[in-house]
C-alpha cells in the first residue's frame, strides 16, 4: 500500500493511494489519528486499512495536497557519508569521514511536504540539496540484529536530506545545518515494506531544474539498512514513525567543481524507483519577528 497524509479542503487526513486517486479513511470507524498510531498498531493497523480502504470515498490525488506521510514522527535521523561515490567527492574537498556509522539528527520540526517549498536561509550562501532512500520504522523495538530488521521497518519514503553546508560543517553534530525550517521534506507516501522486493537495488536520481545531478542506486550502500537498524538499537529505542535517512550517493550541488549551490527558484527533484518522487521550490526565508 502507498499511505498518505493530505490535506483536503482544511482537513488534515489519511489514505492509501490507488492509481490517480486517494481513498480517504479518515472518516471510517476506528481510524487512527494519523499514519503514526496506525503503525503503532502494528499488523492490525495495515489489516484496518486494507478493509477501511475498500469502503472509503476516493478524491483525485490532483485535489488534494499531499503531507509528509508522517508529519510528527518522534526521530528524524540521517546516516552520513554512505555511499563510496560521494565519500570520494567529499575526500576530494578534504572532508574525511570517520570509522562506523555517523548519526545526525534532523530536527522534527524540519519536516516539510513532498511538494512544500524550501526556505534558502537568509544567513548562508551553501543551501543544498541531498536524495535518499528514507526507511520508517513499523514497531517499537531495541536491541534489534541486522538480520531480523525487517520486522520492524514499515516501509519507504523518498527524502531529501537539505543541508546547509557552512551551519553543518561547523559542528561535528551537523544538527543546525541540517536542521533549519522546511529542509526535511519527505514522502510523496509511505510505501509498505511488502511492495518493495529489495529496498537495495532501487535507482535513486535528484535533478535541480530538470538537470541530472544525481544518479546512483541503493546497491551502492555502504551500510546496509538491518545494519543501521542494529546499531542505533543498540542504543536507543525505535518508535514507529521514526524516520531513518540512509545517506545520499555523489553529486550533490557543494561538491561540485566549482559548487552549485541552491537559489531561489529552483526545483529539486528526487525520485525513487518503486516509491515515487518529490519536487520542492526553493523560496528565500521568510523572515518571522517574533511576538
Ligand atoms: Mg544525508
Amino acid at each position: 500500500m502507498k499511505l498518505a497524509t493530505f490535506r483536503h479542503q482544511g482537513a488534515l487526513k489519511i489514505g492509501v493511494v490507488e492509481g490517480a486517486d486517494v481513498a480517504d479513511v479518515t472518516a471510517q470507524p476506528g481510524a487512527p489519528a494519523g499514519l503514526r498510531e496506525l503503525l503503532a498498531r502494528g499488523a492490525d493497523g495495515l489489516a484496518w486499512m486494507r478493509q477501511a480502504m475498500q469502503e472509503s470515498p476516493r478524491l483525485p490525488l490532483a485535489q488534494v495536497q499531499l503531507c509528509a506521510p508522517i508529519p510528527a514522527p518522534q526521530k528524524f535521523l540521517g546516516l552520513g557519508g554512505n555511499y563510496a561515490s560521494h565519500l570520494a567527492e567529499a575526500a576530494k574537498a578534504g572532508i574525511v569521514r570517520g570509522a562506523g556509522q555517523v548519526w545526525f539528527n534532523k530536527q522534527v520540526s524540519c519536516i516539510s511536504g513532498p511538494y512544500d517549498p524550501v526556505h534558502k536561509p537568509f544567513v548562508s550562501k551553501q543551501f543544498d540539496y541531498e536524495g535518499e532512500l528514507g526507511v520508517i520504522i513499523g514497531r517499537r523495538c531495541r536491541h534489534v540484529r541486522a538480520e531480523d530488521a525487517d520486522a520492524v521497518i514499515a516501509g519507504y519514503v523518498v527524502v531529501n536530506d537539505m543541508s546547509v553546508r557552512d551551519w553543518q560543517l561547523r559542528a561535528p553534530t551537523h544538527t543546525l545545518g541540517k536542521s533549519f525550517d522546511t529542509h526535511g521534506p519527505f514522502g510523496p507516501w509511505l510505501v509498505t515494506r511488502d511492495e518493495i522486493a529489495d529496498p537495495h537495488a532501487l535507482s535513486i536520481r535528484t535533478w535541480v531544474n530538470g538537470e541530472l545531478r544525481q544518479d546512483a542506486n541503493t546497491a551502492e550502500m555502504i551500510n546496509r539498512i538491518g545494519e543501521m537498524v542494529a546499531e542505533l538499537t543498540t542504543a536507543f529505542t525505535l518508535e514507529p514513525g521514526d524516520v531513518l535517512a540512509t545517506g545520499s550517493p555523489a553529486g550533490c550541488g557543494g561538491l561540485m567543481e566549482p559548487p552549485r549551490y541552491l537559489q531561489a527558484g529552483d526545483v529539486v527533484r528526487v525520485e525513487i524507483e518503486a516509491i515515487g518522487a518529490i519536487e520542492n521550490r526553493v523560496i528565500p526565508e521568510p523572515r518571522k519577528d517574533n511576538p
